[in-house]
């Protein structure tokens, strides 16, 4: 039989998820001679034998690829055969040049570890960090690539003779598994001087108390979720009046107590990357599956997970019922992930502490997540998902390695070069020298992880914002500022793989117009190098500024600008309705976020707010969903953008309320309005841009009430409507759409 040989080299995420053992398998498997390896490329090998099993291996490479392996591209050359004898793992190569080769995101206890995990006979039964080349920590304990361990935060542990045997023999699945350990040799729990600290941590939940747990991104508090002492305490104690917390559940049968689990969410909730899913809470929890009311106030969605490291099974069966789990910081300060500013922090919060000595390299939130018509949309991308990068067409690479330093709420920054845009961890609210820290620091890491050295960089109009003057003060490169709505709908797109152009409805809170105003209500006829302003919501003045956007009742006051409608003391209110006509401190904003504002506070829904998007998020759990009307507004289109008249639906609103009308059939039709205007900006836009495709982007679309009112209005009209998934409609998916627009801009003013 004709022997051949093979050089096969596949690149993607194949690096820390196994695949050497699972080539060294497949090979042997069938029969096949040669080696395998890792490079800074990915893994290369060669393969020998009969051509047909050759066909063979390279049709299983791809197909059975092990679970974590994320398989881009395979590439075949024939090389001339040289009698190998076996098949053999090579050693790595850690030498210099690019490091292309894919770092993976963390990932939750796999089926195996959790089997051992509950084995008595097992040496690592009851460990809090068994993992494998399937599962555990990657991305938040990597400091450096190669992927390997004197570079991740396991390096202070040496493997005990038994890992080390494992860790060397390429069919056992510990097999240069970097963070693999156990109770003899690796990291261990503690809790004060408790003698069994998971059982300590246990019995202190039980009794009400808030606990700090040391998680994969950072430390968690941690209270019994029926407890309702023991959530109000841990409230008042952090310092959040309304906020929802997230809680971790059991299982899935757990998770279907709380709240409806449809299989789209429970992939979800299952899936590696194991995300808070925001789900509908059951109307009447089931018997002992009660939530305390302190846990999400008010609000009829709740957020679950469900553990995703060995430390929260084991905790999760000890306490045996769901708990509280929300990230350890001050109220909006970023979660705290070091041990002694841990024990600084969360000293007036935590009864005790509940550590280990695994450091922690990168603070990396929990991700948030929910499901629109049975599809996954991601509302915060954080741990589990990054850094595993967004693949673009081809058409729509990064010529030239780009930097977009993203917005100011929300942050992300995003790396891209080739076909990959790396977008980065959940950085939070760039406001606080802590959080401009984790910024620099984040850019300076993920430079180094995927050798991107940024010839572009993209920021955000904003002159303000600390990551425009980051930007700024950045040398040799070429700066590119992109708007903020335009950047959204590039967002879109690219999360769709697509390249415009499209009707782009950007509907957020706040972002900066070139005009000097501020936009939120935009329909733009937008590509990815350009856009132009079709229309918007008409503008109205903001008065106070940025207090307006923390007392929704200033804005209700400047829209509906009448002394008759008073909503407080006349005096105030005529005050501030006075100031909006003047402009004094009032800047003009067609902003869809402080419209919703408007509507909540006329409804009595909210009048002041702690946390953003708050009363929007409230009107929309007010909806009656079987209300199916509309308010109409008008719409006036000349030469130039067309306005869209906001402040129609407001007086309906008034109008209702005197006849009458429950406050919340008032909202529904409030937001039925808001998806009518929508599809008659769209109208028009198809009219004058012979457009058909429309992709929805910014904070507001976050509301599933508004966003099924205008797909379906949308669908029926025959427009192709284009949604977020992969990234955040919200801000946080801003720098994606910087790099897009910049990339293809610097690339079309070269050609
Ligand atoms: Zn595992
Ligand atoms: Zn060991
Ligand atoms: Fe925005």
């Amino acid at each position: 039989m004709n022997t051949v040989r093979t050089a096969v080299r596949v690149e993607g995420v194949v690096q820390g998820v196994g695949f050497r053992p699972f080539v060294h398998a497949l090979a042997t498997g069938l029969g096949l001679t040669g080696l395998v390896g890792n490079d800074l490329d990915g893994v290369f090998a060669e393969v020998e034998g009969p051509a047909a099993a050759i066909s063979e291996f390279l049709r299983r490479l791809e197909r059975d690829a092990p679970p974590l392996a994320r398989v881009e591209r395979v590439t075949t050359t024939a090389v001339p055969p040289r009698r190998s004898a076996e098949f053999v793992i090579a050693a790595s190569d850690a030498g210099s040049g690019l490091r292309r080769t894919l770092v993976s995101a963390d990932t939750a206890t796999c089926a195996d570890c959790l089997r051992e995990l509950g084995d008595p006979a097992d040496r690592r039964h009851r460990y809090p960090f068994i993992n494998c080349t399937n599962c555990g920590p990657r991305f938040t304990i990597v400091r450096d690539v190669p992927y390997d361990r004197p570079l991740t935060t396991m390096a202070p542990f040496t493997m005990c003779e038994r890992c080390a045997a494992e860790y060397h023999d390429p069919a056992d699945r510990r097999f240069h598994a970097q963070p693999a350990c156990c109770p003899a040799c690796g990291p261990r729990l503690s809790l004060g001087d408790a003698q069994d600290p998971l059982q300590a941590a246990a019995e202190l939940l039980r009794y009400g108390r808030v606990l700090a747990v040391k998680g994969l991104g950072g430390y968690h508090l941690a209270a019994d979720a029926a407890c309702e002492p023991a959530v109000a305490a841990l409230r008042q104690r952090k310092h959040r009046e309304d906020k929802p917390f997230a809680v971790m559940a059991a299982d899935l049968a757990a998770a279907a107590a709380l709240a409806e689990v449809d299989e789209a969410a429970a992939a979800l909730l299952t899936s590696p990357a194991r995300p808070i899913v925001l789900l509908p809470r059951r109307e009447r929890a089931e018997p002992g599956a009660a939530v305390a009311p302190a846990t999400a106030p008010g609000n009829r969605q709740l957020g679950i997970m469900l553990p995703y490291t060995p430390l929260h099974h084991l905790l999760l069966a000890a306490v045996a019922r769901p708990i509280v789990l929300t990230s350890g910081n001050v109220s909006d300060e970023p979660i705290a992930y070091r041990d002694d500013e841990a024990r600084e922090t969360l000293k007036d919060i935590a009864d005790a502490f509940l550590t280990h000595d695994r450091a922690i390299h990168v603070r990396t939130d929990d991700s948030v997540a929910r499901t629109f018509r049975g599809r996954p949309m991601l509302v915060r991308r954080s741990r589990g998902y990054v850094p595993e990068p967004i693949t673009t067409a081809t058409t729509t690479s990064f010529p030239r390695p780009v930097l977009a330093c993203g917005a100011e709420l929300k942050n992300t920054f995003c790396l891209a070069r080739g076909r990959h845009a790396f977008v980065s961890h959940h950085i939070g609210d760039l406001e606080n020298a802590e959080t401009l820290r984790s910024f620099t620091e984040g850019i300076a890491h993920f430079r180094r992880l995927f050798d991107i050295d940024p010839q572009v960089v993209a920021y955000d109009l904003h002159p303000e914002y600390l990551s425009t003057k980051y930007a700024l003060e950045l040398e040799d490169v070429d700066l590119e500022g992109v708007q903020h709505h335009h950047a959204h709908i590039a967002s879109c797109l690219a999360d769709n793989g697509e390249e415009g152009p499209v009707i782009g409805v950007a509907f957020d809170g706040t972002g900066y117009g070139p005009d000097g105003t501020i936009w939120g209500g935009e329909f733009l006829a937008a590509g990815l190098a350009a856009f132009e302003r079709g229309g918007h919501l008409a503008p109205v003045p903001m008065p106070g500024g940025a207090a307006a956007i923390r007392q929704p009742w200033r804005m209700a006051a400047a829209y509906v600008n009448d002394p008759q409608v008073a909503l407080r003391h006349p005096d105030q209110w005529s005050a501030v309705v006075t100031m909006a006509a003047r402009g004094v401190n009032s800047p003009l904003t067609s902003s869809a976020g402080r419209l919703f504002d408007a509507a909540a506070a006329l409804l009595g829904v909210r009048d002041s707010i702690n946390y953003e998007g708050q009363a929007a998020i409230e009107l929309e759990q007010l909806a009656d969903p079987a209300e199916a009307e509309a308010y109409p507004a008008g719409l006036e289109g000349g030469e130039g953008p067309f306005t869209i008249r906001g402040s129609d639906l407001l007086h309906a609103v008034i109008e209702d309320r005197t006849d009458g009308v429950p406050a919340p059939v008032i909202a529904a039709r409030f937001h039925h309005g808001v998806a009518a205007l929508i599809e008659a900006g769209c109208l028009l836009m198809r009219e004058r841009h012979g457009l058909a495709t429309v992709a929805l982007s910014g904070g507001v679309f976050q509301n599933l009430l508004l966003l099924n009112a205008t797909v379906g209005r949308l669908e029926a009209r025959g427009f192709r409507v284009l949604l977020h998934g992969r990234v955040p409609c919200n801000d946080g998916g801003i720098s994606l759409g910087q790099a897009l627009v910049a990339a293809t801009r610097v690339a079309a003013s070269r050609s």
